[in-house]
């Protein structure tokens, strides 16, 4: 990528628990320049943030477009207001991280800092999969389930900014422990985490049964199959026609599927975008988890209704950064 403008752009930054992701992103959404490092969660927030100055002056001091503001979404909770990283469950020595201010000081201009999941959302409803819309719910089925929820054009996240956590909201009363201190989440369910232990407990309950399962994750190369087996093994076997595996896909779209039903009463979207590895993984998961929610919601609801798959892929999390960086500065 060599592209050059005088446009103003926007330095957008993805901070995950393994990989931080900068990219210099114009008003289109379109990626300018960017840079990987990994976030190495053991060394601590000094070291990253080191890092992660050092990879923005660089983009910075390229000139490819002159950048206005810098924006970050990180995998946590994010105060908007104080512009703090209060805690993260991918990164246990990140607490109270003032990420705004270290920022602004070292680059010398404005900062705006959000949830990862927000970030995606902003993204999808500005260039992506929620195009032309002001009314966008965006889930993230990975590892675990994040996402954001635009109302009348607008990110609600409530009054810190650690609102749209759409993947703990609760499902199932009581239910399965989740990452987070709660039951029963929608991440505890559909996360690809769940998945992976939906997964072993189903393989150990019907040994016979699942004995293709543990093949795919590996028995071959002896012992300890079942702990290898993840959501991507589950994919694989029910495309490769396995019925556990493909029971296991069965119900896990119809578990997303009345957890769009609360986010559709909840939001009145015109659409729910769904994206990331867990749907990229499992073909039918998404038609399912349609299938499911149209019979259930409010039937008002469904009048112009679209639930489609997300459209920008990685790059979302920096584009949507950048975009909230922006908006901030054009507020
Ligand atoms: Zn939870």
């Amino acid at each position: 990528m060599t592209q050059t403008t005088t446009e103003p752009a926007a330095l957008g930054i993805d901070l995950g628990g393994t990989k931080i992701a900068l990219a210099l992103v114009d008003t289109g959404g379109r990626v300018l320049a960017q840079r990987r490092l990994d976030t190495e969660a053991d060394a601590g927030p000094e070291a990253a943030l080191d890092a992660m100055i050092a990879q923005a002056r660089e983009l910075i001091a390229e000139g490819r477009a002159p950048v206005a503001a810098v924006g970050v979404g990180a995998a946590g909770q994010v105060d908007r207001l104080r512009g703090i990283l209060r805690s993260s469950p991918n990164l246990p020595r990140w607490r109270d991280v003032p990420l705004g201010r270290r920022l602004s000081d070292a680059l010398g201009r404005p900062v705006a800092i959000t949830n990862d999941g927000s970030a995606i959302a902003l993204a999808e409803q500005a260039h992506g999969a929620g195009r032309g819309h002001d009314d966008v719910v965006v889930l993230f089925v990975g590892t675990g389930v994040g996402g954001g929820v635009i109302g009348g054009g607008r990110l609600l996240d409530g009054a810190h900014g650690y609102g749209g956590e759409i993947g703990h909201t609760t499902l199932v009363a009581d239910g399965r422990p989740c990452s987070c201190r709660n039951r029963g989440c929608l991440e505890a369910y559909v996360g690809g985490w769940a998945i992976a232990e939906r997964a072993r407990e189903a393989a150990g309950r019907w040994r016979e049964a699942g004995e293709r399962l543990l093949r795919a994750a590996g028995e071959a190369e002896g012992g300890g199959a079942f702990g290898r087996i993840t959501a991507a093994t589950v994919g694989r076997a029910a495309g490769a026609g396995d019925p556990l595996a493909r029971e296991l896909v069965d119900e896990t779209g119809r578990l997303l599927g009345h957890g769009l039903v609360s986010l559709i009463h909840a939001f009145n979207p015109r659409r729910v975008v769904v994206g990331g590895g867990v749907i990229d993984g499992m073909t039918e998961l998404l038609s399912i988890a349609e299938r499911v929610a149209r019979e259930h919601v409010m039937e008002v609801f469904l009048d112009d209704l679209e639930i489609v798959p997300a459209a920008l892929g990685a790059e979302a999390g920096v584009v949507g950064a950048a975009r909230l960086a922006i908006r901030t500065e054009a507020a």
